[in-house]
């Protein structure tokens, strides 16, 4: 490429008539190391670095809008106004964790005022009082305090697909003075669904239905979707299969008065369920495991869990006689409550009779040691809940709230700290399973916080460096910080991403360490101590040719930099002062530009720097 520039030199040389020095000059500092000088005779004007300059123009107008917003903070102290909220669709048909953040008043507010909170998207809900409603769920809180925020919590609702979805929350705040002010913050949800089959298999059996009631294809199908929703969670366990004639399960009869039993007439592996219409005058359902079935035996070995059971369903209604809702879309979830006077979710009183068939009923032998206990007690269930988790004379978790949804836990469906609307499972509820003799397949919500261990790569001055750090499972709005040491001057770590960038200054060896949380409160995190290297910057060099001799002859600038770096071609027609021409932020480490403005004197001298 030197020979290049000679070339083209020695044919201005030879046009032009004044002529500048022609040797090439080391230039000092960091600017133009290892650049050598090319000298042409034409000139042109360069918009690049006006670009830039307007981009900055930009982010600073964004800055100063935020101080006039109501704000949202999370619970790590970082404000969410920008950046916004994340939620999460945990796995499987689980209820979702609440994701509390504070809500404080615009500066100069005038005090105390109140905040209406609104989200356009049916299947999100604040933390109780809140209303849903199918365009999207409010809350209204008051602010008296500029610098103490107020918490609220926010969560969706699950599906059944795996796609993520962004909505946005909109804030009206109402200061004391009636002046209003409306913001709105991007709400991200990471949906975790994963289209896989189920492990356990659990087979709806209706033929000793003669009520007529599971004629209806939607209730059957209600029935196997809210046995699925429970059996997603557990491991295929390597169950021994259940030969012909070989289980015998109980069937009631009207006013749980008598039945007979009844020996299964396929063969199968996992859970054997019998649904069938009943009625009783108390209009309640029914679920049980089979008393006198056998137990789930894994290559031989007797499991905590028996093998079949009954979801007796009450024609009727629940608890009254205003029938059935057979609602089946996700976003239907706030239809109804399920109370007395209502027309109750049949997939909801499905999914909680189903819960005693395969897991809280005293058929099961691990259920009924934990009964006799008086509470599940396994470090699992207290470690989650900080406590053990108290059966009552029902067999239902009475009293007891999930801590990560805010919502009752099994039989104690109607509390809880959010909407009461469709009953779902919660993670409590599986610890208690798991404790009851069901292995929990590795699903999202019992993923535990993991920093995956890198080493960084190398890095140098003046290329631009990026590099995210990972993290997966607990709840995934995670925060990245810096807890000891010092970055590279030059880069930083974004707190909502762990992505590590920027372009380094100073060379040398550094160390830092990382830690990220996932959103618990009480959570410590993980860490991760790094050294990073960062070497000198490395050569940047400028060739020139031209394209034809005559009045279309037009000069080429080919740049030759390391790939990443960022290099800017300066022009002098002194060789003191250096306007910049153009700048390669191309990423590619060669890059050509055309002077084209050919005419101009004096003679042009060209170099190549570093942009830092
Ligand atoms: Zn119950």
């Amino acid at each position: 490429m030197h020979r290049k520039a000679i070339k083209v030199f020695s044919y201005a040389q030879s046009d032009v008539a004044r002529r500048e020095p022609v040797a090439l000059i080391p230039n000092s500092g960091l600017l133009g190391r290892d650049a050598p000088l090319t000298l042409l005779w034409t000139t042109a004007p360069l918009t690049s670095l006006t670009l830039l300059s307007s981009v900055l123009v930009v982010v600073h107008a964004l800055c100063f809008v935020a101080t006039a917003q109501t704000g949202v903070q999370d619970i790590f102290g970082r404000s969410l106004n920008q950046r916004g909220i994340t939620l999460v669709d945990w796995e499987g048909y689980l209820a979702n964790p609440l994701i509390k953040f504070y809500v404080l008043p615009p500066t100069k507010a005038v005090l105390p005022g109140s905040a209406t909170l609104t989200v356009t998207g049916a299947r999100l809900y604040f933390d109780s009082p809140s209303n849903v409603s199918a365009s999207g769920p409010g809350k209204t809180i008051s602010l008296a305090s500029a610098t103490v925020g107020v918490a609220v919590r926010l969560s969706v609702f699950p599906d059944h697909d795996s796609l993520d979805e962004d909505y946005t929350l909109t804030i009206v705040f109402t200061g004391a003075n009636n002046v209003k002010e409306t913001n709105t913050v991007p709400i991200h949800v990471i949906d975790q669904d994963l289209q896989r089959t189920n492990d356990f298999v659990v087979t709806g059996n209706f033929d000793r239905d003669i009520s007529g009631f599971f004629t209806n294809a939607t209730r059957r199908a209600l029935v196997r979707q809210a046995a699925d929703d429970w059996s997603y969670f557990f491991r295929g366990m390597n169950l021994d299969p259940v030969p012909a004639g070989s289980e015998t399960t109980y069937i009631w009869s009207n006013n749980f008065n008598g039945g007979y039993y009844f020996s299964n007439t396929n063969n199968y592996t996992g859970y054997l369920l019998y649904a069938y219409g009943t009625t009783n005058s108390a209009h309640r359902s029914g679920g049980e495991g089979s008393y006198s079935g056998g137990v789930q035996r894994s290559a031989g070995s007797p499991l905590g869990i028996k093998r079949s059971g009954g979801f007796e369903a009450e024609i009727y209604g629940n608890y009254n006689t205003l029938g059935w809702l057979l609602i089946t879309n996700d976003n239907d979830w706030l239809v109804t409550g399920n109370l007395g006077n209502q027309t109750n979710d049949f997939y909801s009183i499905a999914h909680h009779e189903i819960g005693h068939a395969l897991i809280f009923n005293p058929a099961h032998p691990g259920f009924n040691t934990a009964k006799i206990a008086g509470a599940f007690t396994s470090a699992a269930v207290t470690n989650y809940f900080g406590a053990r988790v108290p059966i009552d004379a029902t067999d239902h978790l009475n009293g007891v709230i999930d801590p990560e949804s805010g919502q009752g836990a099994f039989g104690y469906e109607y509390y809880g700290n959010s909407p009461r609307k469709r009953w779902l499972i919660t993670k409590l509820d599986l610890f208690c399973a798991q404790e009851v003799g069901y292995a929990l397949r590795p699903s999202s919500a019992f993923a535990s916080l993991f920093f995956h261990a890198s080493a960084l790569p190398a890095a140098a001055i003046s290329i631009p460096f990026s590099y995210s750090l990972i993290a997966d499972g607990g709840i995934p709005f995670y925060d990245w910080e810096i807890t000891a040491g010092a970055l590279p001057p030059g880069l930083a770590l974004d707190p909502f991403t762990g992505a590590l960038t920027g372009t380094p200054t100073t060379n040398g060896a550094f160390n830092f360490t990382v830690r990220v949380r996932d959103y618990h409160e009480t959570g410590v995190g993980l860490s991760q101590s790094f050294t990073m290297s960062v070497a000198p910057p490395p050569a940047v060099q400028l060739a020139l040719s031209i394209v034809g001799q005559n009045a279309d002859s037009e000069a080429q600038l080919l740049l030759f930099g390391t790939m990443g770096q960022r290099q800017v071609i300066q022009a002098s027609g002194d060789l003191r002062n250096w306007t910049p021409m153009a700048t390669n932020a191309s990423a590619t480490n060669l890059f050509q530009f055309f002077e084209t403005n050919r005419w101009q004197f004096p003679q042009r001298f060209y170099r190549a720097v570093l942009a830092l």
